[in-house]
């Protein structure tokens, strides 16, 4: 897997969008904490939105991405919208 040179597996990304039609369908749910995450990661592993546990950059059995990926994927479109802009600055 690879954030860096904006290629993103085609079976991840399908994690990822049936993640964000779970976080609409769902109420309740909420992002881990730093700490937590911290936790999950030293471990190697990391829960998805639906309370599964998997491996850290795992998708459940029900195809939901970890909160690592989530996270990660939240950030990497950040920073490129982040730098979208600044490009538009003169
Ligand atoms: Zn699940």
């Amino acid at each position: 897997m690879a954030w860096d040179d904006g290629t993103v597996d085609a079976s991840l990304a399908t994690a990822l969008a049936r993640t964000h039609a779970w976080f609409e369908a769902n109420s309740g749910w909420a992002p881990p904490d730093p700490e937590t995450l911290a936790d999950w990661r030293a471990e190697g592993v990391c829960r998805c939105p639906d309370e599964c546990l998997v491996v850290i950059d795992g998708v459940c059995a029900h195809g939901l991405a970890s909160w690592n990926l989530v996270l990660a994927a939240l950030a990497a479109d950040d920073a490129a919208r982040a730098a979208r802009l600044g490009s538009r600055r003169p």
